[in-house]
Parts: structure tokens; sequence; C-alpha cells
């Protein structure tokens, strides 16, 4: 592999929420940076910690999670409260998880919000919600109609997460097509023990694969991020190396200093604040 311990790196995408994950994370691993998505406290739970554990680690930077079930704007308000003292850079919707499309109306205080204080957002898309919320065959977790807020809010930059596995085609368009949507390969090697990561990783790469090489490859590396979506040694998502592994490649050792970090910075530009 031509990764080496020098090159800078950033997790774009992980669920550190407590300090014994964070340690966790970090013992094994030269990994610099991760951005930690909180998840919600109606579907995954233990948000309580979240807070407290991610403001006392300078590399940790988060995003703060938007329950669409509950009013918006009182949770708006509580996050810029948070802001004060946390390194937040984006807001996690969960599409898909929850019966809502990323372009909902209600969701545009969201959008809002974001543009005002420069933030991403970030989508759960594909993977893990396949089963979970549907409606007449669409599927919430798409990401399509991100489309139509790229447009709408050019300022905003919006993350899809895991390639919108397994619908990789809708996903490489779209980043394509809008300067400010970027995507991620967190989350595709949950591991229900019966393979290796190594082996999850190569099956992942032979499916997606296919899909890629009908674009510039060199052109879709500007828009994809290392990520892996960690949730601690005892859950399905633990896999690390194998995702640069992943990001190599797919993507070729020119291009990978770009997906393990500076991807990362123009995706989510508020970064820049706490890095520097
Ligand atoms: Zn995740």
């Amino acid at each position: 592999m031509f990764y080496n311990k020098c090159m800078k790196i950033i997790d774009c995408h992980t669920h550190l929420q407590s300090e014994k994950l964070i340690k966790e994370y970090f013992a094994n691993t030269d990994r610099e940076f991760a951005v930690s998505m909180q998840a919600l406290d109606s579907l995954i739970g233990n948000g309580n910690e979240f807070w407290d554990a991610t403001k006392k680690f300078d590399n940790i930077f988060v995003c703060p999670c938007i329950d669409l079930l509950l009013p918006i704007k009182k949770q708006l308000e509580e996050i810029d409260k948070l802001s004060q003292y946390n390194k937040i850079i984006g807001l996690k919707i969960y599409t898909g998880y929850q019966p809502i499309f990323a372009d909902d109306e209600r969701l545009t205080p969201v959008f809002e919000y974001a543009m005002g204080k420069g933030l991403s957002v970030v989508y759960h898309c594909g993977v893990g919600a396949e089963n979970l919320q549907s409606a007449k065959g669409y599927d919430y977790a798409s990401c399509l109609p991100i489309a139509k807020l790229a447009k709408r809010y050019p300022d905003v930059n919006f993350i899809a997460s895991h390639f919108d596995y397994p619908h990789f085609d809708d996903c490489a368009k779209l980043i394509t097509e809008f300067e400010n949507v970027f995507t991620d390969v967190s989350g595709e090697l949950e591991n229900h023990k019966n393979y290796s990561n190594k082996q999850l990783a190569d099956k992942f790469i032979c499916k997606i694969k296919p899909v890629l090489n009908k674009y510039d490859i060199d052109k879709l590396s500007d828009k994809v991020m290392f990520g892996t979506d960690y949730f601690g040694k005892n859950s399905n998502f633990y896999a690390v190396e194998e995702y640069i592994y992943i990001c190599e490649s797919l993507f070729g050792e020119k291009n990978l200093d770009k997906l393990l970090f500076k991807n990362c910075l123009k995706a989510y530009p508020k970064i820049q604040k706490f890095i520097n």
C-alpha cells in the first residue's frame, strides 16, 4: 500500500460519542483527526455523553443530528448554544432511518441555519436503511433529492454519506454534477463476523469499481472522502485500515491525499477554523 504514516488524515465519518470510544479509536491508529456524527437518541441512543466527551479533544469535530420528529427550531437553538464550546462543523440528518426525503420542506430552517453559520449538511444515504423506511418503493435514504438543494443553496455543502450504497451511479452522477456535493466511503464494511474486514473491502471494491469506471476517476476523486463509520470494537463497524485500502484501490495513490485529508477540508469549510 502506498499510504504511509506521514500522510495527514481525517476520518470524515465516525460515531465517537464517548471518551472510551475516542480513546479506543486513537489507541491503535495514527489517525490525526476525526469527525463524529451524533446519533439519534431514538435510534441508537447514548447522546448524553456526546457533548462532554467530544469537546475535550482538540482533534474531534462534530456534526449534531437533527431529529425530524421533534421541533426543529428548538433543536437549532440548542445547537447554537453548544457551538460556543463545541467544534461544530455540520448537521447530520438521518434520512431513511426517519421517514423523510432529503429535500423535505420541513428542513428549510436547517438549510437556512447551515447557510448562516457556514455548516455543511450531512445525510445518511443508502446502506443500513434498506430495510427501514420506504414508501411505495421510493427510498427515503436516496441521495437524488439533494440535487434540488444543491441548486437552491449553492453556498451550502451537502454530503451524501456511504456513496448511497448500493446506488453508486446516482451518487457518482450527483457529485460530478454539483460543485457543492460530496460523498464518503464510510459504512460499507458492516461486519457480521462471517468475513474478515479485508474480504469485505474486496467485495465492496468489486461491486463499486465497474460503476466508477464509467466516470473520470481523477475528477471523482475530488469529491470523495475517507470515512469509516467507526462505532467501537464491539459493534459491526470497527474497520479503519481497510477503508484506506479501499480509497487507494479505487482512486489510485496519486489521489490518496485528497481522499484522506484535502477533500474533507473542502467539504467541511468550518474545519479550517479549528485545525489552524
Ligand atoms: Zn454513520
